[in-house]
């Protein structure tokens, strides 16, 4: 059975839902870099209101501050997580590597989740966020609105402020010049444990495939 998990994807791919799944399945925690920040900008820590000068823009923090802030995580829960938009760019995953290989708990399986843009604008652009349990919904497909309460914790539904068509479309330019090449870093590195997968299907099928790569050490 896996351990060690990173999902990557792009914007709305589904990355959160199924580290979700996953962390329920395997016990344990499942860690996401944008929550985290979020979080800390919610609670109005010098960290948050740096990262939300950022990520309100549609950029990525810079990679010591996501580094700070994975690291922390990982010192108080132990290296056997579900990572979530963590790493996204070259430099944070060999950070990653390292501090993995200090351990001697390498990664044990990468899921590279693959979708359209058209369809990341559609997803995104009809995305409420609950800022308080992380759960997110769609506009068109639960017909909720922004204030309603969330469908699990009953918080009031937010949209994300990097939610906006210009965020989307930096956030888009950064996935494809820094994110994209963290699969082929894996690729190059650990073929073996690298599993690229098209998120243009439904939620539960995408987790019945990402299971199968869970459960069978040969794949
Ligand atoms: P997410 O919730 O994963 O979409 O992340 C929201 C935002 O947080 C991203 O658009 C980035 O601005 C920032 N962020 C999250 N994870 C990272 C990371 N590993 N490196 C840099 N910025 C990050």
């Amino acid at each position: 059975m896996k351990r060690r998990i990173v999902l990557l994807g792009p914007p709305a791919s589904g990355k959160g839902t199924q580290a979700d799944r996953l962390s329920t399945l395997l016990g344990i925690p499942h860690v996401s870099t944008g929550a985290l920040l979020r979080s800390e900008c919610t609670r109005g820590t010098p960290l948050g209101i740096e990262a939300d000068s950022w990520t309100s823009r549609g950029f990525l923090v810079p990679d010591e501050l996501a580094i700070r802030v994975i690291m922390g995580w990982m010192g108080e829960h132990g290296t056997n997580l579900v990572f979530d938009g963590f790493p996204r760019s070259v430099p944070q995953a060999r950070q990653l590597d390292a501090a993995l290989a200090s351990v001697d708990a390498p990664l044990d399986l990468i899921i590279a989740l693959e979708l359209g843009d058209a369809e990341i604008l559609r997803r995104v652009t009809s995305r409420l966020t609950c800022l308080n349990c992380g759960a997110t919904f769609s506009t068109s497909l639960h017909g909720l609105a922004v204030k309603n309460p969330c469908l699990r914790c009953g918080s009031p539904l937010e949209r994300r402020n990097d939610d906006s068509q210009e965020a989307l479309e930096q956030r888009m330019k950064l996935y494809r010049e820094l994110t994209l090449p963290v699969a082929d870093y894996y690729g190059e590195t650990v073929p073996n444990l690298l599993h690229r997968i098209s998120a243009d299907q439904p939620s539960d099928a995408v987790f019945e495939q990402i299971t199968k790569f869970v459960h069978h050490s040969d794949l």
